[in-house]
């Protein structure tokens, strides 16, 4: 949303090319291509199954395609050559770390407040000053409307509390994109409505983010660009008012069909 003339003549922010991933038998991406400008919100719809998940798991090396290459920002990994052993990992480590992940269920640890939720990543993974993790975790909980909750426990907040003090947490790892599987489906309706509103608020940030969603209206609002996926392949593109508003394919207006 806060694309500007500058990013647009530079390089993608997040770059695929020909994304391949078989589980056993299953072909479950064939040959996924796209970019993303920094700044910009990406939407990926389309029916279960259609590997909207995979997607996102191979941006971060969490899933491991056999082809095709992921770059966020100045690392690239091509898939096929990636080396076996510890220099593999070590390359798959260096991407992962290239962006935060926000899941369907936010995984903080019990024990924690959401401050030492929050500091956990930026403290022992990137071995930052405690004080300095500390205030900025402060600022990104007031970001997410839960400035008055670090001390809490998570127990003590709602569910949908327990996932912006998640999307603090993603954030904290100050990475270059931030990835949504998800982020509401977990959620009782009442409690979606504050969770998509901290992610439309990033959205007019500076943030680059991709999005699995099925709430339609809110990616119509958030997404610059939206992949209507099926069968492990992009099957419509383009801006949200055209893929949602108008969209050209039958399979992707089966789909919204359905869902609206
Ligand atoms: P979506 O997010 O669009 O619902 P997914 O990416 O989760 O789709 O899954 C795509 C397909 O891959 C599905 O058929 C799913 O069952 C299969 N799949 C996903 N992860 C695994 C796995 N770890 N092992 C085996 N099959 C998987």
């Amino acid at each position: 949303m806060t694309d500007t003339t500058e990013h647009n003549t530079a390089p993608a922010w997040i770059r695929v090319r020909g994304l391949e991933k078989s589980f056993g038998e299953r072909h479950v991406l064939r040959g996924i291509d796209f970019e993303s400008r920094r700044g910009t919100s990406t939407v990926l719809l389309g029916p279960s199954g259609s590997g909207k998940t995979t997607v996102l798991r191979s941006l971060n090396a969490l899933d491991i395609p056999e082809r095709g290459v992921v770059g966020i920002a100045d690392v690239e990994v091509d898939f096929a050559r990636l080396p076996r052993g510890r220099a593999g990992r070590r390359e798959a480590t260096g991407l992962r770390a290239q962006s935060g992940m926000v899941f369907q269920s936010h995984n903080l640890f019990p024990h924690r407040t959401v401050l030492e939720n929050i500091i956990e990543g930026p403290v022992v993974a990137q071995q930052r000053p405690r004080d300095e993790a500390v205030a900025a975790a402060r600022t990104l909980l007031e970001q997410v409307g839960l400035g008055d909750r670090a001390d809490a426990y998570p127990f003590q907040l709602s569910g949908g509390q327990q996932q912006r003090v998640g999307i603090a947490r993603a954030l904290a790892l100050k990475p270059q994109v931030v990835l949504f599987d998800e982020p509401t489906s977990a959620l009782d309706p009442e409690l979606v409505g504050e969770v998509l509103a901290v992610i439309k608020d990033l959205a007019t940030q500076d943030w680059t983010m991709v999005i699995v969603t099925h709430e339609i209206r809110f990616a119509q609002q958030v997404a610059d660009q939206v992949l209507f996926l099926d069968d492990g392949a992009i099957v419509e593109r383009g801006p949200a008012d055209q893929v949602i508003g108008d969209p050209r394919e039958d399979r992707t207006r089966r789909f919204l069909k359905r869902i609206l």
